[in-house]
């Protein structure tokens, strides 16, 4: 069931480096980010000055870590990667930020996720360039202030919303992330394939785009299990047939629906002739978490046009009585 997740399966991350794009003209889609991106990056390199500090916000698999290095790859800058995750002690962030040098961009995946401490530390590298270092403990506690090399920091987050004010304030720039097109995930696929020496024809890109739920990390891996099935099952070329019955193996259907996606609307259409019913009812007709639908499932199926969410449940629109095959129902809201 994880061919269609947005979030990097094991063993995935070193394939993605080999399709990581590395500067902003090779970058597909995303037109408004790339366009403000350059000019904050075109007018530092003007002035001379390290550019404000970049918050990257959107959903997972579009791109946001392949910006941070097309950033650093723009100013000429070497990178330095952690997350928020990692950052657990204020130690851990001030002996990274101690060690920058002058103009390095410093990357901090998930950083909503940071602890707070180090999220103080944090307020003042970004705002001027120093730290307090704390040392010693208790009343004979002192603080040490540290200069740092002006920097600029990346920051990604799936949950913009999930920032704290302060933190959000000291970024100069936020660049939101969108969905991509299915034209622009065909470029994708059709540049991966490139690199990956897979032949894919126009109408093989385009079958597989249509499937990849906006998202490239899942055209990226969509594009792969077709190869395996081409060189398997047949002469090594992707074209429409092919990526069809590949597709099918998979599980995946034409709107980039798995079987669990499938699954849930199929049960709030037949069990529940279409809702409002509550998540968790839905979730058990299933037999999966609550959190699983909500978070997994839900998202797509909303964008898609398929699952509303009303104040009284979950409802079935018309496109998702016609996706299986049914009629819907005169009353049918959407
Ligand atoms: P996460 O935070 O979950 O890692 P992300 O948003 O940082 O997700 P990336 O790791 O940058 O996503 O991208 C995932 C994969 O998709 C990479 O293999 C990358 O090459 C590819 N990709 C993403 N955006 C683009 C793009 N605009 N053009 C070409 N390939 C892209």
């Amino acid at each position: 069931e994880e061919t269609l997740s947005a979030l990097p399966q094991q063993g995935e991350r070193d394939v993605e480096g080999t399709l990581r794009p590395r500067r902003l003209d090779e970058f597909v889609g995303q037109p408004r980010v790339r366009e403000q991106l350059q000019l904050v990056l075109e007018s530092a390199r003007r002035r001379g000055v390290p550019p404000d500090h970049v918050l990257l916000s959107g959903p997972p698999g579009l791109g946001k870590t392949s910006l941070a290095m097309i950033i650093a790859a723009e100013l000429d800058a070497a990178i330095r990667i952690t997350s928020g995750p990692a950052l657990e002690r204020a130690g851990d962030l001030a002996a990274m930020l101690s060690n920058l040098v002058e103009g390095d961009v410093l990357f901090i995946d998930e950083i909503h996720r940071i602890a707070r401490p180090a999220e103080e530390m944090l307020y003042l590298a970004m705002e001027d360039f120093r730290v307090d270092v704390v040392v010693g403990k208790g009343p004979g506690a002192t603080s040490i202030p540290l200069e740092i090399a002006p920097f600029t920091l990346v920051g990604a987050t799936t949950r913009s919303g999930a920032l704290t004010g302060p933190l959000r304030d000291r970024f100069g720039f936020t660049g939101h992330m969108e969905f991509y097109s299915a034209e622009e995930l065909e470029l994708v696929v059709r540049r991966s394939a490139t690199i990956l020496d897979i032949t894919l024809d126009t109408d093989g890109a385009a079958e597989i785009a249509g499937r990849s739920r906006g998202t490239p990390r899942i055209a990226n891996r969509l594009l792969r299990r077709v190869r395996d099935y081409a060189e398997v099952r047949a002469d090594g070329t992707v074209d429409r047939d092919v990526a069809r019955a590949a597709l099918k193996v998979y599980d995946v259907d034409e709107l980039g629906l798995d079987r669990l996606d499938r699954a849930v609307l199929s049960a709030l259409v037949k069990s529940f002739n279409g809702g409002p019913v509550g998540v968790a009812t839905l979730a058990v007709a299933v037999g999966e978490e609550t959190t699983t639908v909500e978070e997994v499932c839900e998202p797509y199926l909303v964008r898609a046009g398929m699952l509303a969410r009303t104040p009284r449940g979950r409802v079935a629109t018309a496109l998702a009585w016609e996706h299986l095959g049914l009629t819907p129902p005169a009353a049918t809201p959407f």
